[in-house]
């Protein structure tokens, strides 16, 4: 290193300091050099080669800096002619400060030179210039953590402008006055194989103090960097072991270590420190650039590409859509049996401590209403949970509006505005926040009809009945393919009844569509369970309030009028049970819909489950726990019910309460939010019988036709 460390730092002994500017072609080092310098310059010659280098004087007080632009390189390889002047330049000269002009537009890049010269050990002040272009781009730096990994202070310039030379001189000053301490770089780690040699050679060239190679090696850096550069068989390097007489033992050395390199990677030495270095100077790009605004929107467009490309997207969209529901399935069903566990322990131990005899009534309240009720309700939180979870990491990272993006041109074919898609997704979760989000768009006629086919987005609510009904007559995988059918039907059925509106009683243009696709973001985990949480919240309170209610209702509607059976008659306690049950409200509407409701395949057990599911569709689930609880003395247990339900009915039955509890009457909550957005409560009720008849007439045809084919009848 050219500088002498000086002792008393008030009087420097020097006050010429000779300063080198290095840089990449066109990293601005000559405009730098004329901010620095101004008019006194004069332009001259290196070691009798023709590679123009310009010189000039800076007189800063007393301190005069001879400043020298050196030919702009990528490399401090030996392989041109400007490498050769300006890395020689930086050995025999020996400036005091080299001045590393890095375009910061192209950071990494440039880091490939500047990562070579903190190799060298010279002192170093880094010009990170271009700053105006860095801004534009949204690129910036952490200006400390870089300094540090090149051991080297880093002021922002912005040369054509003048901008930070003053700052820049101030730091070439300190550091050639060692006012400012140089700091070690990070070293480049060439892996354990190319530094072992590099260690041996080091030793070699250390050992023969008389040679050419040693006496470079005391000019230059280290030992160790002429070690690597022999390794990298540098032209310059290489040319002078083999004319040095002395040089027989480096020379061997370097023939052994780099064929037992060659040997090792398959790659020939030059190639692997290559490989390292540049690995070096990336990993220093990632660790020092924060993105902002927009280089996130260069990122995003990049992912854009394929997320929505013209064919791809769509297939990338369906195989997102399956693997999040399949996600659902697989990663809930583990704590759904923990808590399916702990409802049944629970449900056992106030079965335990309250005999049958002590008021019988309240007894089965608790036990078949409450317990039963809210229990199998509860029991499907994970899955729901998951599928918010699902839907909350697509919305916070930005497909779902690239989701809705993609959707538009089949949107627009049906007569729907892109933004509608998003309503309909959240759908998928609730259909009540969905309609609220049909507020995004700003013409009537597509906000009604995407309000009106809303309910045919399969709910959280929709899915603990799939779950349920699936579960009890298929396979676990035919089951995910079953549900995940029920979510095509009511998304099929969704765009043809939308397009039918749209021809008839909702005719005109759809609006002309504008998107906004912020870009990508990685969601942060607090947003994610935030999301999540909210909405599950809703649901839990729902299982809390409503359907607690509900199931209250419902169980008064089977517990009464008492059936008082006749003591002459001796019936088993399950006839009892059978009786009261037949004779009850629930059973009466039941039995009296059957005659309505046999051409779907369904009894009257299924009819006063539906009756349930008016309220809210996942009651459909507790009140067919209910039946069987209550008509035969057994647990509301889910494996039970699906043991039941499998004995009872034919899976072409299922398939039809599947579909039925799908097309037909949006829940209590949707008909009050649909007649508060639509202003009518005629709009509300019309939905509803609208969608029931839909209903009937779709499970009918399925039911027949299935029964015709002899399809799925057990
Ligand atoms: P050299 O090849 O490293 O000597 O680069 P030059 O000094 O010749 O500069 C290359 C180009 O970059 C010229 O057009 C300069 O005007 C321009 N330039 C230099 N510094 C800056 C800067 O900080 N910002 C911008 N926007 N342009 C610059
Ligand atoms: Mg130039």
């Amino acid at each position: 290193m050219g500088i002498v460390q000086k002792t008393d730092k008030s009087i420097p002994e020097k006050t010429t300091f000779v300063v080198a500017l290095a840089g990449n072609p066109n990293s601005g080092k000559t405009t730098i050099f004329n901010a620095l310098t101004g008019s006194r310059q004069r332009v001259g010659n290196y070691g009798g080669v023709t590679v123009e280098t310009r010189e000039g004087v800076l007189r800063h007080g007393d301190i005069r800096l001879r400043i020298i632009d050196l030919p702009g390189t990528y490399s401090l390889s030996a392989y041109s002619i400007e490498e050769i002047v300006a890395r020689d330049f930086i050995i025999q000269e020996q400036p005091d400060v080299v001045v590393n002009v890095v375009d910061g537009s192209n950071l990494e890049r440039n880091l490939y030179l500047s990562v070579q010269l903190a190799e060298m050990g010279t002192k170093m002040v880094v010009a990170l210039n271009m700053a105006d272009e860095m801004r534009q781009k949204g690129l910036r730096v952490d200006l400390k953590a870089l300094g540090r990994t090149l051991g080297a202070p880093v002021i922002p310039t912005i040369g054509t402008r003048r901008h930070g030379i003053d700052r820049l001189v101030d730091n070439i000053i300190a550091i050639a006055c060692g006012e400012l301490d140089a700091l070690k770089p990070a070293r480049v780690n060439y892996g354990k194989d190319v530094n072992a040699e590099v260690e041996k050679l080091a030793e070699l060239i250390n050992a023969g103090q008389a040679d050419t190679v040693a006496r470079q090696a005391r000019q230059a850096a280290s030992s160790s960097w002429v070690a690597l550069k022999l390794l990298e068989n540098d032209n310059v390097l290489a040319e002078k072991v083999h004319r040095c007489v002395t040089c027989e033992a480096v020379r061997d050395q370097v023939h052994l270590s780099r064929q037992r390199l060659t040997n090792l990677y398959g790659d020939d030495a030059e190639t692997l420190i290559t490989e390292h270095r540049y690995g070096h100077a990336h990993g220093i790009a990632r660790q020092v650039m924060r993105r902002s605004v927009r280089a996130k929107i260069e990122l995003s467009d990049r992912i854009d590409a394929v997320l929505t490309h013209r064919v791809l997207g769509l297939p990338i969209f369906a195989v997102l859509m399956y693997l999040t529901f399949w996600l659902v399935f697989t990663l809930g069903s583990p704590p759904m049996e923990w808590i399916k566990a702990g409802t049944g322990a629970l449900s056992n131990w106030v079965a335990g401590q309250w005999t049958a005899q002590t008021l019988p009534l309240v007894r089965s309240l608790v036990l078949d209403g409450v317990i039963a009720g809210v229990g199998g309700v509860i029991v499907f939180l994970p899955n729901i949970m998951l599928l918010f979870l699902a839907i909350a990491l697509l919305e916070d990272t930005g497909y779902m509006a690239r989701a809705a993006f993609l959707v538009d041109r089949l949107m627009k074919w049906v007569g729907l505005h892109g933004k509608s898609f998003i309503p309909m997704l959240i759908g998928f979760g609730c259909t009540v926040p969905g309609i609220l989000g049909t507020r995004v768009l700003d013409n009537r006629r597509d906000r009604m009809t995407t309000m009106l086919v809303l309910p045919l987005m399969s709910c959280g609510a929709r899915l603990p009945i799939y779950m349920l009904i699936s579960r009890a007559f298929f396979t676990a995988n035919e089951a995910a393919l079953a549900v995940f059918a029920m979510y095509i039907v009511g998304i099929v059925l969704a765009i043809v009844l939308a397009k039918l509106m749209r021809i008839t009683i909702f005719r005109g243009q759809a609006a002309p569509f504008v998107m906004e696709l912020p870009p990508y973001r990685r969601p942060t985990l607090l947003s994610l369970a935030l999301h999540m949480w909210q909405r599950s919240w809703h649901y839990l309170k729902k299982a809390g309030t409503i359907i607690l209610a509900i199931s209250i209702l419902l169980w008064a509607m089977m517990a009464f009028p008492h059936f008082t059976p006749d003591p002459t008659a001796n019936l088993t306690d399950k006839q009892v049970a059978q009786k009261q049950l037949e004779r009850s409200w629930a059973g009466r509407i039941g039995r009296i819909l059957e005659p309505l409701t046999r051409p779907l395949g369904f009894d009257w057990k299924i009819n006063t489950a539906m009756i349930g599911a008016i309220g809210a569709k996942e009651v459909f689930v507790s009140q067919m726990g209910m039946v069987y609880a209550m008509g035969e003395q057994e647990e509301a247990d889910s494996v039970q019910l699906r043991e039941n339900l499998h004995r009872d009915y034919s899976p072409l039955t299922g398939i039809c309460v599947m579909l039925f509890c799908l097309i037909s009457a949006p829940c209590m909550a949707t008909v009050a939010v649909v007649r508060r957005e639509s202003g009518s409560w005629a709009w509300a009720l019309g939905q509803w019988i609208g969608l029931t008849i839909l209903a009937y007439g779709i499970t009918l045809v399925v039911y027949q036709i299935g029964q015709w084919l002899n399809v799925g009848m057990g």
